[in-house]
């Protein structure tokens, strides 16, 4: 079975094309500056890498352009669309309304565009690109695969701000949380590497967005980001949780808009805002090499907010089986790792902090054998997980068709 998997923004499209027997990537690629000037394409095919520029001025057009390369006579990887069994896309916000993966259906559709009111910049795009594929391929069945899904099993508790009631009740005003898909994948991961099902585990994705999952038994049961992704861990430009009232403050003393707040908010803050330099944590920690003191507070803030929601999230699951980085800086930075774990050998947990400076973007245990607290470090891999839920509805659905029952669905006797 071969599965797309398609990722829009609102100028760009990512794709991968996946044969799912053996898990095997066929080809991805990138398509930039939809709809502006000096588009480009950018796409690897048996593993070589290439780049074009081509005016593209819609999704459609781009999703057309995935489609020539995939088929292309000489170096395509399939004859013809039609062997495209299915696509997967990721959607950033499902609301309260999916806690799962499901088949896209016009009212599935349509659920999604109501939920545009809760991730503004997000939802419009993936829902373009969906549609942009249903006009290229009709016929294929299409799953959508949501960041908020994996956290619908938080408790209310959890995930209630305490506002007036009538707030949640009328725009649904509540913490999300998001990057649910890959905290799915490596908390599963996870699980399977410590062989237990009963299990504990803080999975931390540490990209440009960051944010912490407390995983209790293959659930989750908290997470960092709130209603948007602003909220929870400092991230690359995002500043994280604040004091609500600075806002209003903020209106009053710069005379800033709403508008105006939320770009700080997301654009001018976190590592970037506070250190002056750079988003990027190879040129914060670089500045920190040669004495620059606020990248130095940057970096130490950083580590600080994620030890405490590490703490917190200790304290709720009762304890801690293992401790997961992934993503940018989860796989590749050794510093933020050790100074996430230093200190917390009162836990059991011990890192194998020469193993731990050597690991860069690969599965590895970096605790040692005696620690209790096992810490991996989990490459993401959101595509897989959303091709894997597509080939299992698309499965599922076939089945269905057969038997005219849903998969896991009680048969009256
Ligand atoms: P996103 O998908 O949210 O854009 P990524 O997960 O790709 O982000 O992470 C990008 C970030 O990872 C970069 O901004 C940088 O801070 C960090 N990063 C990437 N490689 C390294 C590295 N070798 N050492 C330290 N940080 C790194």
């Amino acid at each position: 079975m071969k599965i797309l998997v398609i990722n829009t923004g609102s100028s760009s499209l990512k794709y991968q094309l996946l044969e799912m027997e053996g898990e095997k990537l066929l080809s991805k690629g990138l398509v930039e500056r939809i709809g502006s000037e000096g588009s480009s394409v950018t796409y690897t095919i048996r593993g070589e890498k290439n780049k074009f520029q081509k005016d593209i001025l819609n999704h459609t057009d781009a999703i057309k352009v995935v489609f020539e390369l995939l088929t292309d006579p000489e170096n395509g990887v399939i004859k013809s669309i039609k062997e495209v069994d299915a696509v997967g896309h990721r959607v950033v916000h499902a609301g309260e309304r999916y806690s799962g993966s499901v088949l896209i259906t016009d009212d599935v559709v349509n659920a999604l565009e109501e939920c545009s009111f809760f991730a503004p910049l997000h939802n419009p795009p993936n829902i373009k690109g969906i549609k942009a594929c249903l006009e290229v391929l009709p016929e294929v069945p299409m799953v959508g695969v949501f960041d908020t899904a994996f956290h619908q099993t938080m408790p209310d508790y959890a995930y209630m701000y305490a506002l007036p009631y009538e707030l949640y009740e009328k725009y649904r005003i509540r913490r999300y949380g998001f990057h649910g898909t890959s905290h799915r994948y490596v908390s599963q991961v996870a699980v399977d590497l410590l062989g237990k099902k009963n299990s504990k585990i803080i999975t931390c994705h540490l990209g440009n967005g960051a944010s912490v999952c407390a995983v209790k038994d293959g659930i989750s049961v908290d997470t960092s980001m709130g209603h948007t992704p602003t909220g929870g861990l400092i991230m690359g430009t995002r500043c994280g949780d604040i004091d609500p009232a600075l806002i209003p403050i903020l209106e009053n003393v710069e005379h800033l808009t709403a508008k105006q707040i939320d770009d700080i908010m997301n654009k001018k803050s976190g590592m970037l805002g506070v250190s002056g330099i750079s988003n990027d944590f190879r040129d914060l920690e670089d500045a920190l090499h040669n004495g620059n003191r606020r990248a130095k507070l940057a970096l130490e803030m950083f580590d600080y907010r994620l030890k405490k929601f590490i703490g917190e999230y200790t304290i709720i699951l009762g304890g801690l089986d293992a401790l997961v980085f992934t993503a940018g800086i989860g796989e590749n930075d050794p510093e933020t790792r050790y100074e996430a774990c230093k200190g917390l050998e009162f836990l059991g947990l011990y890192l194998d902090e020469e193993k731990n400076s050597s690991i860069k973007g690969e599965l590895a245990e970096i605790s040692l054998p005696e620690s209790k607290v096992k810490v991996y470090v989990i490459p993401t891999n959101e595509e897989l997980m959303i091709a894997r839920d597509t080939k299992e509805i698309i499965e599922s659905k076939k089945k269905k068709n057969k038997s005219g029952f849903e998969v896991g669905e009680l048969q009256e006797a």
